[in-house]
């Protein structure tokens, strides 16, 4: 029976020890995503369609990570409720 190989950066789907690429993508954003809680019904969608998957419940809602999320825009028009607005970073200087 032949031994099995691990590289040491695989996918986020192996056991690899070593850390994965960490791009600091927030940097890249224009605009970030503000939930209104009022009309958030918490199905989770944001959440799974967010293609780097940076949002996480933080408290009772789902919230993104300033820091990874790039401003895409993908949860906004995936939300059922239109509870998630894409606001200028220019807003929050
Ligand atoms: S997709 Fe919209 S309604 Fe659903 S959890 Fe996210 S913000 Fe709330
Ligand atoms: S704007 Fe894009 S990267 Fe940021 S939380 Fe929404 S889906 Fe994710």
């Amino acid at each position: 029976m032949s031994e099995k190989i691990y590289f040491n950066f695989q996918g986020p789907w192996s056991d690899a020890a070593t850390e994965l690429l960490c791009s600091d993508t927030g940097s890249w954003r224009t605009e970030r995503p503000v939930l209104d809680e009022e009309k958030c019904i918490l199905c989770g969608f944001c959440a799974m369609y967010c293609p780097i998957q940076c949002i996480e419940m933080k408290g009772q809602f789902f919230h993104s990570d300033l820091n990874f999320c790039k401003g895409c825009g993908v949860c906004a028009r995936e939300c059922p409720k239109k509870a998630i607005s894409m606001v200028p970073e220019g807003e929050f200087k």
